[in-house]
């Protein structure tokens, strides 16, 4: 029974109120009720709600109907149709009617939300938002791993969530109703209040602070107080604090890690192999590392030994046999080894297993080595492989560099050394200085008769008698093929030389036994003598050697004296440089174009000019074979100049019909430093009707390097024009990162020798990689040149490259080419596969 009073509440009720029966057909409805639709009291009574609800709402009211009259009370709005076919939005009380203990059926309050809906669109959308951001806001809340409090105006702590126990130190429990500073420190007091109280003013702020953790740890927090708005003031804050120890640690480490690899690109460039450097290397790894001590083992016998050894402290706290104990494990594993006191890798020269680069603590290392030292230790091994190469093919070279393979003798190269010494001695002591070609009668005949073998050994012979005359006196070298050179310093008069020659002669003539056969032969020898005949150690040589022809033309087997009156002027090599300005009137060269792409998509982003002599009758000629003599006469200035007017005027025409893409020229040292370059280029670019910000212009490391200020001045005046500056076969000289940093170049293009390495030599790959990284670093665009394979181009673009230029894409082409190909060009030019 409903009350009288309630009667009265239902009747009048501005809502709509519905009494349904169990099965949801009426039994009773208010006026407010009716007036939303058109039928009278009578024919509404005993209809089920059923009729009214829309097909797509009818699951969810019937739901909501059954959870009704199961108890529950709830709010939704649902769309109905009147029976007169409006429709109709309604928000909808549904409540439980008890009567007792039992449910006899349910009340619907219902409000026509048609119009509100209607002209509040856009109301109702935001208001789901909100309602939408605040369920957000509250599992972003709870779950929120950032410690989240509520704080009143006075900064007590309304609520707090889960994670303040983590972040603060103290449970949720513990902080409500407390000040969010906790006392004690006033200062930090003072700081953090002005910043709420800044925050009461209705302007979130962020700021660092610390806490400590409830385990006693310093956690750095990152905090953010937001004002919480309620009617338009400010009643209160959020506090955000975010925990930003790990996210700080990783920055720290991000940066002491590009501060490795700096250290580790100075020495990979330095140029300076000495174990200085490689102790310094070893240096930086114990302080990154924190070991003790580390080596470079050799590991090439089955006895190891070590090589370079470098100590933290000077008293060694490490004994040998740590280092050797990790050393053989190392040797023994193809991975990175770690042990308890030891961390190493192998270490590659030459692409052989040579021995194992070793780290090791004096106590159990607490430093457990993550993915950034491992490609560290990678990368220290691949450095000092390759500076212990350099140590190897340096001593080799120097050897190949000085003496003579076949006799043992001083080469050409030592030898003109030993003049420059005995020229500036004779300078001061007055004396005389001869120099003595030999060039052995009829060789040729005789090694044709005899072998090469035997021709062989009685070059050593020859060698070992000359050694034994003139030896004492001075140095006797080989020249070559049975050339032979002898220098007597010291000598009192010209005398002294002749009788020496004499005995020279008879010494040589002497039978040689050569297994049973016995041989004779003679030689010729020009003589010049310091200083009437020459002043300098070529001069000297040149003479001595073209006495000895006249030597020859007097019958052989005897010595002629330098003679200054009957030499004819020498030719000089005027004829190249004659014909490359000829080529260059006659319009000879041609420019060929390589693509650059960019690696990301393979797109063309570039050409790279490149000079071609197409020679009337040596067919089509490469750089090589004309650029250093254009460099050395001074003409590949011009040429150069009819390079860049050329490809410029070519570009933009094809970049009109297809397009913009780059130019990159290359600039030779000769122009580099005229004084007029960036006019000659501006006026270049303009003529051409080019942009000069589409324009990279190529240097190489040597070129930059000459001249240091000056290049910098330089480049700085190119820039200014818009041209961007690329530097050229990067990583062959040894320009250090801090030069490139003040030389502000654009673009470095990693030297294809490097890249050549790809798949075939780990020391490579990983100066490749720190070249990227470090190109990187230092905001500069990388290119990859000679990008020969899939493999290298895969590589290049795992590693972040960002343009390659090689084979892999293409050579370079004719203008008509290239056109063709921007013709036929959609999207990549990079092969699939
Ligand atoms: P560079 O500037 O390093 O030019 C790249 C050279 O590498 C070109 O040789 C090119 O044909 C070659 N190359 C390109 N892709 C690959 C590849 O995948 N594998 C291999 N092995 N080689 C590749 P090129 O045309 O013989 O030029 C040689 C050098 O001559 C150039 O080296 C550049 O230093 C110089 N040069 C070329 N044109 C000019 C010019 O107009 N002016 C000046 N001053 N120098 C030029
Ligand atoms: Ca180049
Ligand atoms: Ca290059």
């Amino acid at each position: 029974m409903i009350s009288h009073v309630f009667r009265s509440l239902f009747e009048n009720n501005p809502d709509g109120v519905v009494l349904w029966d169990l099965d949801g057909n009426i039994e009773d409805i208010n006026d407010a009720a009716l007036a939303m639709g058109t039928l009278p009291k009578e024919q509404m009574l005993g209809r089920s709600f059923r009729d009214f609800v829309v097909p797509e709402e009818a699951t969810r009211n019937e739901e909501s109907f059954r959870r009704a009259i199961a108890g529950e009370t709830l709010f939704y709005t649902t769309r109905v149709r009147t029976s007169a076919g409006m429709l109709l939005e309604l928000s909808v009380t549904i409540v439980p009617v008890h009567r007792g203990s039992e449910i006899t059926g349910a009340f619907c309050i219902l409000r026509n939300e048609t119009e509100r809906i209607k002209t509040a669109g856009l109301v109702l959308a935001q208001q789901r938002a909100l309602v939408e951001s605040e369920r957000r806001f509250r599992s972003l809340y709870d779950n929120n791993a950032n410690a989240v409090l509520i704080v009143d105006r006075d900064g007590i702590i309304r609520d707090a969530n889960a994670a303040t126990y983590t972040i603060g130190g103290r449970p949720r429990e513990e902080v409500i109703g407390q000040h969010f500073v906790s006392p004690g420190d006033e200062q930090k007091y003072a700081r953090l209040w002005g910043f709420f109280e800044r925050a009461l003013q209705g302007e979130p702020v962020s700021f660092d602070t610390t806490s400590t953790s409830f385990s006693g740890k310093t956690i750095d927090l990152e905090a953010m107080i937001v004002p919480q708005f309620s009617d338009g003031s400010v009643n209160g804050a959020f506090i955000v604090l975010q925990d930003v120890t790990s996210r700080k640690a990783a920055e720290a480490r991000a940066e002491q890690q590009a501060a490795r690899i700096r250290d580790l690109y100075f020495i990979a460039t330095s140029g300076d192999y000495s174990d200085t450097r490689m102790h310094a290397t070893l240096q930086m790894g114990v302080r990154v590392f924190g070991m003790d001590a580390g080596a470079i083992v050799d590991c090439t016998e089955s006895r190891l030994a070590m090589e370079v050894r470098y100590d933290r402290s000077a008293s060694g706290t490490v004994a040998d046999e740590a280092l050797m104990e990790t050393a053989r494990a190392v040797a023994a594993s193809e991975e990175i080894v770690q042990t308890k006191r030891g961390f190493g890798t192998r270490l590659f020269v030459g692409g052989a297993l040579y021995g194992a680069l070793v780290f090791a603590s004096a106590r159990d290392a607490s430093h457990a080595a993550d993915e950034t030292d491992r490609d560290l230790l990678a990368l220290m091994a691949a450095l000092l492989g390759g500076a212990l190469e350099r140590r190897r093919t340096r001593a080799r070279l120097r050897t190949l560099a000085y003496f003579d393979a076949l006799t043992g003798l001083p080469n050409r190269v030592f030898f003109q050394e030993r003049v420059r010494d005995a020229l500036a001695e004779a300078a001061q002591t007055g004396k005389l200085v001869a120099v003595l070609f030999f060039d052995l009668d009829r060789f040729k005949d005789i090694n044709d008769t005899l072998g090469h073998a035997l021709g062989d050994r009685l070059l050593q012979q020859v060698a070992e008698r000359l050694v034994e005359i003139g030896g004492s006196a001075g140095t006797v070298a080989r020249m070559g093929g049975d050339e032979f050179i002898m220098l007597l310093s010291n000598c009192d008069n010209v005398e002294t030389v002749r009788a020496t020659a004499e005995a020279l002669l008879q010494a040589v003539d002497d039978p040689y036994h050569l297994d049973d056969y016995e041989q004779f032969i003679t030689t010729s020898i020009g003589i010049a003598v310091f200083p009437a005949d020459g002043r300098d150690d070529q001069t000297l040589i040149k003479n001595a050697d073209i006495a000895m022809y006249r030597a020859k033309d007097r019958g052989r087997n005897g010595y002629y004296f330098y003679n200054a009156a009957l030499e004819a002027p020498i030719l000089t090599r005027l004829s190249q440089e004659k014909q490359l300005r000829q080529a260059l009137e006659r319009e000879q060269f041609v420019v060929h174009y390589q693509p650059i792409v960019d690696l990301a998509d393979g797109t063309l982003v570039g050409v790279e000019a490149l000079v071609r002599w197409n020679h009337p009758e040596r067919g089509l000629l490469y750089p090589d074979q004309f650029i250093p003599s254009a460099e050395a006469s001074g003409l590949i200035v011009p040429l150069g100049e009819w390079v860049f007017e050329t490809a410029a005027a070519n570009v933009r025409a094809l970049r009109e019909r297809f397009g913009p893409f780059r130019l990159a020229v290359n600039l030779s040292a000769r122009q580099f430093h005229q004084r007029d370059l960036q006019d000659r280029i501006a006026g270049a670019v303009g003529r051409a009707g080019l942009d000069a910000n589409d324009v990279e212009i190529e240097i190489t490391e040597s070129v930059a390097m000459s001249d240091a200020s000056a290049a910098i001045q330089t480049v700085r005046e190119l820039k200014r024009s818009g041209a961007k500056i690329a530097v050229d076969d990067f990583g062959t000289g040894h320009s250090s990162l801090s030069y490139l940093r003040r030389f502000d170049v654009d673009i470095i293009k990693i030297d294809r020798s490097f890249i050549a390495g790809i798949g075939l030599e780990r020391n490579d790959e990983t100066i490749v990689k720190t070249l990227i990284a470090m190109g990187h670093s230092l905001g500069l665009v990388v290119v990859a040149e000679g990008v020969e394979t899939r493999a290298q181009y895969d590589f290049l673009r795992a590693h972040g490259c960002d343009r390659v230029q090689g084979f892999y894409i293409s050579a370079g082409l004719e203008p008509k080419a290239l056109e063709a190909l921007l013709a036929s060009r959609r999207g990549s030019l990079v092969k699939r596969g």
